[in-house]
């Protein structure tokens, strides 16, 4: 799989045969970083993510006290990939750069304490109030 920013100068290829993990954040920085409702990535062990092209990159701390950071085309804006300090050796790539209809729907939708209310969920999707450990909303 391949992903790209909108110029097309920064680019991720994905090797197959990893499992990805779909997650949904309605976090108020995932939408002030996407611009949408909710940002969504797919996420793989890094080895099978190889980045080609300039990234800048911008860290912000999570609740959970760790760092998140993201990457994004200097040129166009496009966040393509993100890391969590809390977890090392896994990359997220968002999923409109990827733009693969055969890739999983959320495993997890989180932080839907911040979701717009007209955003619905597919029904298989963990629901949580804030991050991945604390309570469910379904
Ligand atoms: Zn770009
Ligand atoms: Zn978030």
């Amino acid at each position: 799989m391949q992903a790209s920013c909108q110029c097309g100068s920064l680019t991720a290829e994905i090797q197959d045969g990893a499992e990805p993990i779909v997650v949904a954040c309605h976090c108020r920085d995932c939408q002030k970083r996407s611009g949408s409702p909710f940002g969504t990535m797919a996420y793989f062990p890094e080895d099978y993510v190889a980045v080609g092209g300039k990234a800048r990159e911008f860290s912000r701390p999570t609740d959970s006290g760790n760092t998140f950071t993201t990457g994004f085309c200097p040129a166009c804006g496009s966040t393509l990939y993100g890391k969590a300090s809390g977890f090392p050796g896994i990359v997220g790539v968002t999923l409109g750069t990827i733009g693969e209809a055969s890739l999983p729907p959320p495993m997890r939708s989180v932080y839907e304490q911040s979701r717009l209310p007209w955003v619905v969920m597919p029904a298989e999707t963990q629901g949580f109030v804030r991050g991945r450990n604390g309570e469910r909303t379904r």
